[in-house]
């Protein structure tokens, strides 16, 4: 039985809809879902409505789309607006949510908007979701704030004069982030934002906007930090925490490869005192010169973001003005021949990322470059700016759903590890210095 609608009237309050099922979308073509790219809703998923927005649904009885401006049940007509979800971390979303949206409409910020439907036979949401990824680590319920203000004071008595305490704290405090948290918590994977400036101007970026179209969720770090106040704060956590991760590149900065001699400086420092935990890297791939100088330094793991395997789309979302697809692209072999082990940010968007053309290109791209490990993350942007972005979509093939993407990433790539998180060298699933490109799982 295909889930109902899901609508929400003006307050916000959430609806099913007696009659109407449930619609998704890939790209722009609404679509009925199939159950393969369903789940129940999962725990710490968020709601949300989709402001000047009619919802849609599906008729059963007219094997027909319908608008559904208003309801009435009993206590007069109900102005309605179009729900949706964001799913959990882990969750990779299959099917954006379908709604008429009205001329004007204020561009949506940046969320990964996921199709939502209400399951009567269970008496509970589902999501347009598939797990790819389980890690108890990142559980929204490990972030309670709890404790926090305490934590941050006794950091800042630690370290009195390390710049980095008042960013972190903003960032855990304001931004929510749990990299952050995680910092001031003394466990798993830890931030170490250093990069101010960016040599990209990504449509969907959380630290800077320059269309001015909606506010950038997160403030960019203004300092560019010493190797000595980075080591200061690093090395007491990859010393201490359990499953310890040090990560540069964080959504409260630019691009860290424009500071890629702080960070070889800082690892060196690092690993003159402790082998402990994990030093890793998130970057947007544009400097692949440096890719040895930091794995000789002690840099061990990297995450290398791209919307899409195909060099005009990646073009048209990071509008990159230093480097280009191919800069991108060397860095990933780059780093694979460097030893660290390789990961891409592989930002996903239904109706996109499982086009024909791209998945073609995206494995030619596994295949070329012997990444590792994909992360399947959810691209969060309002779907129809994403849409009016790429170039030439009508010319890809037609769209397999993310659900058989899957299957066929996994089919076509056993020994790629299809994930959503970064891990610490303990779970890695192969020796990435021991093995080259398409080494055994
Ligand atoms: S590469 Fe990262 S920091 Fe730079 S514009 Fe894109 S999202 Fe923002």
């Amino acid at each position: 039985m295909s889930p109902l609608m899901v609508v929400a009237d003006a307050g916000g309050n959430l609806f099913e809809h007696p009659e109407f099922e449930m619609v998704g979308a890939l790209g722009a073509e609404p679509v009925a879902p199939e159950s393969s790219e369903l789940s129940p809703l999962p725990a710490g998923s968020k709601f949300f409505t989709i402001p000047d927005s009619v919802p849609v649904g599906g008729d059963p009885e007219e094997d027909a789309l319908v608008s559904v401006e208003e309801a009435n049940w009993g206590d007069g007509p109900v102005l309605l607006q179009a729900a949706c979800t964001f799913p959990a971390p882990g969750w990779m979303r299959t099917l954006l949510p379908f709604a008429e949206r009205t001329p004007g409409a204020p561009v949506l910020p940046l969320w990964a908007y996921t199709a939502l439907g209400f399951d009567e036979e269970s008496g509970e949401f589902v999501c347009a979701a598939v797990q790819v990824d389980d890690c108890p680590r990142w559980e929204p319920e490990q972030y309670d704030d709890t404790g926090l203000p305490g934590r941050i004071e006794r950091m800042r008595d630690a370290h009195p004069e390390n710049r980095m305490i008042p960013h972190l704290a903003r960032c855990a405090r304001e931004f929510h982030c749990f990299a952050a948290k995680n910092f001031f918590a003394r466990r798993w994977e830890m931030g170490l934002p250093i990069a101010p400036l960016c040599n990209a101007d990504c449509r969907g970026c959380i630290s800077l906007q320059t269309d001015d179209l909606f506010p950038a969720s997160h403030r960019r770090i203004e300092i560019v930090p010493t190797p000595e106040e980075l080591c200061e704060i690093a090395l007491p956590h990859l010393d201490g925490a359990e499953m310890a991760v040090a990560s540069f590149g964080q959504g409260c900065e630019g691009e860290p490869l424009l500071q890629a001699g702080v960070i070889e400086r800082a690892c060196r420092l690092i690993r003159e005192r402790t082998e402990r935990g994990t030093l890793h890297l998130n970057t947007n791939g544009s400097r692949p010169e440096w890719m040895d100088r930091l794995a000789a330094a002690g840099l061990e793991s990297i995450r290398i973001s791209t919307n899409s395997a195909t060099p005009e789309w990646h073009g048209a979302y990071y509008r990159p003005e230093t480097y280009d697809f191919s800069d991108m692209e060397d860095c990933v072999k780059a780093a694979v021949d460097a030893g660290l082990y390789t990961q891409i940010n592989y930002l996903v968007f239904p109706g996109v990322t499982d086009l024909e053309a791209e998945v073609e290109a995206a494995l030619a791209f596994a295949a070329r470059t012997g990444l590792h490990v994909i992360q399947m993350k959810n691209l969060c942007i309002d779907p129809a700016l994403y849409l009016d972005t790429l170039p030439d979509i009508g010319d890809m093939g037609e769209a397999m759903g993310m659900a058989r993407m899957l299957e066929v990433y996994r089919e076509e790539l056993p020994d790629v590890a299809i994930r959503y998180f970064n891990r610490p060298k303990e779970e890695w699933h192969i020796d990435p210095k021991g093995s080259k490109a398409g080494a055994a799982r």
